[in-house]
């Protein structure tokens, strides 16, 4: 039995106790999701089925360029750079070996596994222990210029999240997205890693090593966190429609800070042609009103109504403010914590806090660690219910 499926298999048993004996724990993180191929390149590169000895394609000498092509259930095609003929390797997966690998341009992990995924396309996988996947996902989820305690406790967040996500998945092929659907993760190339950013880095995750939030049954908890909170965390049954150990709290980093606010302005136009193509009405409906429907107890809004009149129907639809997030961008819509109001024929939305704002408020954490507050403290302030635990071995 793979060490990983044992580690899974004696953590599912014992209910997540963290206390469980353990191996070193592997996190399979997929690094990229792709239509039909990929084009992969490194020193001494290897790409074969998972039982060595079968179908092995190997390069000439130094560095390899290859084209992976995924033909069919099982089947693959392997296109060396500056060789004509492509070779076949029939295989469930496909594992690539090699050194300074990089996926087109990105640098990635030395080994990867592409496995087919329920489209026709492919997911690129990479096998990690937990303390180095943290390594790629601490400087990428926040500044490592930020306070070292902010760090440690962004570093007991992600650990937390990414075991609760392995358990919650681990009848998938892989355990974590490498992008902000879950949390980011890039890999730290030797070359491109700032020294000192990633000795800093390395004693966040060090130093924390092992330690992770667990609920009163000892159950590692999904720990999300989010940019800035706006000075009042959520609760996750309000975004999720989840219940599970959070609360929301009250950010005492707003005592010294002011949170960040930002403004969008949307033509008329465009709020219509959103809405309608969201709301699968006809070209021709017109959108009457526009208003915010209800907010959760801590202030954000919980949905928002469109009276859109089509033909001689009148359609009043309800809007989660997650979806409306959604229809018109998560990067131009920043947070669910916002006011609405018609300038003439623009909209404009204005709105304090980024992000879903469940858990830890990464802003409030940096300005709680520069103030001298420790990770253990900050954490206890953004998931109050949780206690944290460490591992005997990760
Ligand atoms: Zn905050």
């Amino acid at each position: 039995m793979p060490v990983r499926v044992l580690t899974l298999w004696i953590l599912a048993l014992s209910c997540w106790m963290a206390s469980a004996a353990q191996q070193s724990v592997e996190v399979r993180v997929r690094l990229r999701k792709a239509q039909r191929f990929i084009d992969v390149s490194g020193f001494a590169l290897r790409i074969s089925g998972p039982t060595h000895a079968m179908n092995i394609a190997i390069p000439p000498t130094g560095l390899g360029k290859a084209k992976i092509v995924r033909q069919g259930k099982g089947q693959w095609l392997v296109r060396w750079d500056g060789q004509s003929a492509p070779q076949k390797i029939e295989a469930d997966q496909l594992w690539i070996k090699g050194q300074m690998l990089r996926l087109g341009v990105e640098p990635v992990p030395y080994a990867l596994e592409l496995h087919e995924n329920s489209k026709q396309g492919l997911d690129v996988i990479a096998r990690l222990d937990l303390e180095s996947y943290l390594m790629g996902v601490l400087p990428a989820e926040m500044p490592a210029s930020w306070p070292l305690h902010a760090l440690k406790a962004q570093a007991v967040a992600a650990r937390s999240f990414v075991l609760r996500s392995a358990f919650e998945r681990r009848d998938q092929h892989f355990d974590v997205d490498s992008t902000i659907i879950d949390q980011v993760y890039k890999f730290l190339a030797d070359s491109e890693a700032h020294p000192e950013y990633k000795t800093k880095v390395l004693r966040a995750v060090r130093e924390t090593r092992g330690e992770v939030l667990v609920d009163a049954d000892r159950r590692t908890i999904k720990a999300f966190y989010s940019a800035d909170c706006g000075c009042q965390t959520e609760d996750p049954k309000y975004v999720w429609g989840v219940v599970d150990v959070y609360t929301s709290v009250k950010d005492p980093s707003c005592k010294q800070r002011r949170p960040m606010t930002w403004k969008v302005t949307l033509p008329r136009a465009e709020v219509r042609s959103r809405l309608l193509a969201a709301l699968a009405l006809p070209d021709n409906s017109s959108l009457r009103a526009l208003h915010i429907g209800g907010r959760t107890p801590s202030g954000r809004v919980a949905d928002v109504v469109a009276s859109v009149v089509s033909g001689d129907n009148l359609h009043r639809v309800t809007l989660n403010s997650q979806e409306f997030r959604r229809i018109f961008g998560f990067n131009r819509v920043r947070s669910t914590d916002f006011s609405l109001r018609w300038l003439g024929d623009e909209l404009e939305v204005n709105g304090t806090g980024v992000g879903h704002g469940v858990g830890m408020c990464q802003s409030g954490a940096r300005s709680l660690a520069e103030e001298g507050m420790r990770y253990r403290e900050i954490l206890k302030i953004y998931y109050p219910k949780a206690t944290l635990w460490t591992l005997k071995r990760t």
